[in-house]
């Protein structure tokens, strides 16, 4: 029987400087060819291995093999432009990036995460996790040229997804996340046919599926963008009655330094919760007594068995040793949290 408060972070982590760039959301590889895929694989291997000393339960790759977290799926699909970038304003024009362009139907080329999720699952014991941009997400992350219907545009990525989501559970990946920071953006799109893009890109899986929804990564726009939601988010509010109708099993969320009211938790009853007790906006590494009182506070509305405490956000453009740090705030704040919190009787 596992044990209850299962650790895990939300997604990616820093890249080594011998990598890439640091501290970016999009960095530049330092090598090329298999010189760079070997270095991709020993990055892994080192957090691999820092995950489980700091204590985690449920490992990842921390998306060291790709550049970014949407683009590093697009790169394996035909039917996008990568040649032809363009600078769009993205997350309702929150802050602009270079996107590439649908021309074409979109297919996968091949296999796209093949290569890490097997050598994650050869190099851990633990449960492990594999995280994947969602449909929505995807579509706020591309200009359209070929479709012209965000909706029809989700779903035929939504069917790509299920083909790699598959292929990943065959690998031997216990958890499949599907990242989705637009739909605390677009509301109402997120429950009107997100919340079911997101179920079609899941479709069949007979492993975990979760569904991470978050305020972003500690990057500047970001961090004025969330000044400006005033004192209390209720953006969860609009999208997790649909969640918690939904067959995706837990779901990931923003909640350590946030103005997320706690009891909006309840909205997911009967979904295990990923509630996330370390901030990914801020250098202070969080101590294992304000990690376990975090957890304490989101017991009032997630039942024990359902917590999963978790990072907010990738931590991608961080300082690596200030993730580091975090990595073991959460795995003692969880050990913590289980002698403050559950009966031993
Ligand atoms: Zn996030």
């Amino acid at each position: 029987m596992p044990q209850d408060f299962q650790t895990c972070i939300a997604g990616s982590l820093p890249k080594p400087a011998w990598l890439s760039e640091t501290r970016k959301l999009w960095p530049q590889w330092k090598a090329q060819g298999p010189e760079l895929a070997q270095a991709k694989l020993d990055a892994t291997l080192l957090w691999v291995k820092a995950q489980e000393d700091a204590g985690l339960s449920i490992i990842g790759d921390g998306e060291q093999s790709r550049q970014h977290f949407v683009h590093g799926f697009l790169e394996r699909v035909e039917g996008i432009d990568f040649e032809h970038k363009v600078t769009m304003g993205i997350r309702d024009g929150r802050y602009d990036a270079e996107v590439p362009q649908v021309v074409a139907p979109v297919a996968l080329k091949g296999r796209v995460h093949d290569v890490e999720a097997r050598f994650l699952r050869a190099h851990t014991r633990h449960q492990i996790k594999f995280t994947l941009p969602g449909p929505m997400t995807i579509v706020d992350t591309v200009a359209d040229r070929f479709y012209r219907d965000k909706v029809a545009m989700a779903f035929a990525f939504a069917a790509l997804l299920n083909q790699e989501a598959l292929a990943l559970q065959a690998d031997g990946v216990d958890i499949i996340q599907f990242d989705e920071p637009a739909f605390n953006v677009y509301m109402k799109d997120a429950a009107d046919w997100g919340v079911r893009a997101l179920e079609r890109s899941a479709q069949g899986l007979g492993c975990v599926t979760a569904v991470h929804i978050c305020y972003g990564y500690g990057i500047k726009a970001n961090v004025e963008w969330k000044q400006s939601l005033g004192t209390e988010w209720r953006q969860y509010e609009a999208i997790f009655p649909a969640l918690a109708k939904s067959s995706i099993q837990r779901v990931s969320l923003e909640f350590c330094h946030s103005h997320v009211p706690p009891d909006l938790m309840k909205l997911l009853d009967g979904k295990d919760v990923m509630v996330g007790v370390i901030d990914v906006a801020s250098a202070a590494v969080e101590t294992p007594h304000e990690v376990a009182d975090t957890i304490g506070r989101a017991l009032q509305f997630v039942p024990k068995a359902k917590l999963y405490p978790c990072t907010n956000c990738g931590m991608a453009p961080m300082d690596r040793n200030v993730a580091l740090g975090k990595l073991q705030a959460l795995a003692q704040g969880a050990a913590l949290a289980r002698e403050r919190y559950l009966d031993r009787s």
